[in-house]
């Protein structure tokens, strides 16, 4: 049968404490022992079942972590504060003084920042690639590389890393692919192409309702347990810790993941194909005309489609805001940052989440002024939604 992450989690089955339909919510801090020789057998990372304190695991915190490794195809997972709070000590547990990392330059502005303006304190160093060339990737590989960083899908150009052939290069050299799958969740298993580790900054499509933070770290039991660890684990020690009541409210809201990304996906689809008839400059992946729509096309699962984000072009940044403000008047959508939302959300990337990229850098990857990224929300009937937008972007002198 063929692996179908929505069919992976609708299969796990939840009995609450009174045989609830939902696990019951773990309101403790910390847990009680009837033996002393087992808490320090739970210390020291050798008691299953046992919770100890809830910076390391909650009951909440697993059965979410549990979901979201069923979805990804890994052994386990690791739920986070922030999806900066999954991403930063996946980094340094993989990498110390001395090492370094080879990451695609079209990334979330904040990973972005880390690993340009943070982690060379330490003593960390990182070379930024074009991922979608795998020449270039490779001669960027050092003797001293541990990480191979990219996104599935990239923010916010949506450009799409060959998975297959950086775990290849990753495999050749000893290192760890690590995938952050933020903007394709359901749409692509990076694990099946040979990812080590799979980041998810729950924020946006898995929660969906734009009301918490959140993260998750999937991979091996090994590695999780590396990264829990009381002695040495970075997410132990860094303290990003997600709260039980969120982890029990994301669970619910993963319930309907696979029906919101369908809608995601169909109403993206539909505004992308409309937009590039219209003449307007339009990346999507589910377009023949994006440079990776073949990629996208041979790593997808079956029934999620090309995912909810699309960008267009207008020209200026004058013009891009123009349209924006007038699209939110007309409650088209918000004109705000994140993704994965019951609404649109739009925003021009390089005055907002790419911020942190300089201008000049910006430039070179293809980051205009007049780019606005569109995060197409759950609208009922998208036709009618297009319709009111073309009104605008006449209005606005854009078509
Ligand atoms: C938002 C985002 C992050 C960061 O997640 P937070 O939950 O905001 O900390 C990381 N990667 C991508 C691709 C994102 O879109």
């Amino acid at each position: 049968m063929k692996f179908n992450p929505a069919d992976k989690i609708q299969d796990l089955q939840y009995f609450g404490e009174f045989g609830g339909v939902n696990p019951s919510i773990s309101d403790s801090s910390t847990y009680t022992f009837l033996s002393a020789k087992t808490m320090l057998d739970t210390f020291e990372g050798n008691t299953d079942g046992c919770h100890l304190y809830s910076r390391h695991t909650t009951p909440s915190n697993l059965y979410l972590g549990e979901a979201l490794a069923a979805m990804e195809g890994t052994e386990t997972a690791n739920v986070s504060a922030s999806g900066m709070g999954a991403i930063t000590p996946v980094i340094l547990q993989l990498a110390g003084a001395g090492e370094h990392v080879v990451s695609s330059r079209t990334i979330y502005g904040g990973t972005y920042a880390f690993l340009k303006n943070f982690i060379p304190r330490l003593g960390i160093k990182t070379t930024f690639v074009d991922i979608t060339k795998l020449d270039i990737v490779e001669a960027a590989i050092t003797e001293n590389t541990k990480i191979l960083y990219c996104e599935a899908v990239s923010n916010p150009l949506l450009e799409v890393a060959d998975i297959k052939g950086l775990s290849a290069l990753a495999k050749k050299y000893n290192l760890k692919l690590v995938v952050d799958n933020t903007f394709s969740p359901l749409s692509i298993s990076p694990i099946k192409f040979g990812a080590d580790v799979v980041i998810h900054s729950l924020t946006k499509f898995i929660n969906g309702s734009s009301d918490t933070v959140g993260g998750v770290i999937c991979g091996t039991q090994e590695f999780i347990n590396n990264l829990r660890s009381v002695n040495d684990g970075a997410s132990m020690l860094l303290g990003a810790t997600m709260d039980s009541l969120r982890a029990a409210s994301i669970l619910k809201n993963m319930r309907t993941l696979h029906l919101r990304m369908k809608q995601h996906s169909y109403n993206a689809a539909f505004l992308a194909d409309k937009f590039q008839a219209d003449g307007l400059k339009t990346v999507y992946p589910g377009l023949a005309s994006h440079p990776s729509h073949k990629l996208f096309k041979s790593m997808m699962n079956d029934d999620f489609g090309f995912g909810g984000m699309l960008t267009i072009n207008v020209g200026s940044l004058e013009k891009a805001n123009e349209l924006m403000e007038l699209m939110q008047r007309r409650n088209l959508g918000n004109l705000a940052v994140s993704l994965g939302f019951y609404k649109t959300l739009f925003s021009a990337p390089g005055t907002s989440t790419s911020s942190e990229i300089p201008e000049e850098e910006q430039k070179e990857m293809g980051l205009s002024d007049g780019l606005i990224r569109f995060s197409i929300g759950l609208d009922n009937d998208i036709n009618r939604s297009y319709e009111m937008m073309k009104e605008c972007m006449i209005e606005v002198g854009v078509l």
